[in-house]
């Protein structure tokens, strides 16, 4: 490559990122936004609204029990395990046994919280695109007329990469319709459940990087490349701090290349083989803390050793 084209390259990927940027910061900041202007008026239960709601309340019940439409024989993935350790997802997928976890009542309180919160924040969309006079996203539609969200949208993908056949199977937060381009953005929120610092601006720098492989499988899973993260303190700042109060939750911008995809889409077909090979693959000692597969593993360690 001349040195010409290096640099027309060098301007190029500028360019691009730049472009990115702007998107990532006009993106970010209308559905921060949108949630600010929400929460910045009264209002009162909105019959249609409620209805919608209970609609998705009775398919979800309907749901209870009812398992994912899965390929036998496959090696089955999902986006929350994108970011795990290729041997975690070994051991999941040979049905290694698990150790026993054990849950502190504070713990599922914990849980418990954020899931409340979950459903808030999707009430919330619904209510923001009908409520606010210019709506800068709105909730897609599934052809039965729920939200494009959680079980509705729930999809199983067989893939073949590399030669190797698996299935990736999922659900995701949310698909928004950003109303002033009319493009499709895949939403994905979080909570933080520790102390209103867990969002501020010092800590948090960025989405982290196993949420941005979540999106990752979900852009394979659902045909989208943009993608809104958007992470709320469930702690929040004193009462009578007012305008001063500290951020109490963020939003990030992602956009999804096939680069990606690929890196994401070439460990999965690795962990697929090694299943076919009944081959071990390595572990990522850096991801240990919530892996249920610590006995087996360390095991398997003492065993190599
Ligand atoms: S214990 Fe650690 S290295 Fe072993 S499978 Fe789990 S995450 Fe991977």
């Amino acid at each position: 490559m001349s040195l010409v084209n290096k640099e027309g390259a060098k301007a190029l990927k500028a360019q691009v990122l730049g472009d990115i940027d702007v998107r990532g910061f006009e993106l970010s900041g209308a559905i921060y936004k949108h949630f600010s202007q929400l929460h910045e008026i009264d209002y009162y239960p909105v019959k249609n609204i409620e209805e919608l709601l209970l609609r998705q309340k009775e398919y979800e019940v309907s749901q209870i029990g009812v398992w994912a439409d899965v390929p036998k024989g496959l090696v089955r993935f999902s986006p929350s395990g994108a970011s795990k350790c290729e041997r975690e997802l070994y051991y999941k997928a040979i049905k290694a046994p698990q150790d026993i976890q054990t849950m502190y009542p504070f713990q599922r309180r914990w849980t418990r919280n954020a899931s409340a919160i979950h459903e808030a924040v999707q009430t919330d969309l619904l209510y923001a695109e009908y409520l606010l006079k210019d709506p800068s996203f709105k909730v897609a539609r599934m052809n039965n007329g729920l939200p494009a969200w959680e079980k509705n949208l729930q999809t199983c993908k067989t893939l073949k990469h590399n030669g190797i056949e698996f299935a990736l199977l999922g659900m995701m937060d949310g698909v928004l319709w950003y109303t002033k381009d009319g493009s499709k953005v895949g939403f994905e929120f979080k909570t933080k459940s520790t102390t209103i610092g867990a969002v501020g601006n010092f800590k948090m720098k960025d989405a982290q990087d196993s949420h941005k492989e979540q999106c990752v499988a979900y852009s394979i899973l659902f045909g989208m490349d943009e993608f809104i993260l958007m992470y709320e303190s469930l702690a929040k700042d004193n009462w009578n701090k007012g305008a001063d109060a500290k951020l109490d939750f963020r939003t990030f911008y992602l956009k999804v290349t096939e680069d990606d995809r690929n890196a994401l889409l070439n460990k999965f077909s690795k962990i697929a083989k090694a299943v076919k090979e009944n081959e071990t693959p390595a572990g990522d000692f850096d991801k240990c803390l919530f892996c249920p597969y610590k006995t087996v593993c360390s095991k398997q360690e003492e065993d190599i050793a």
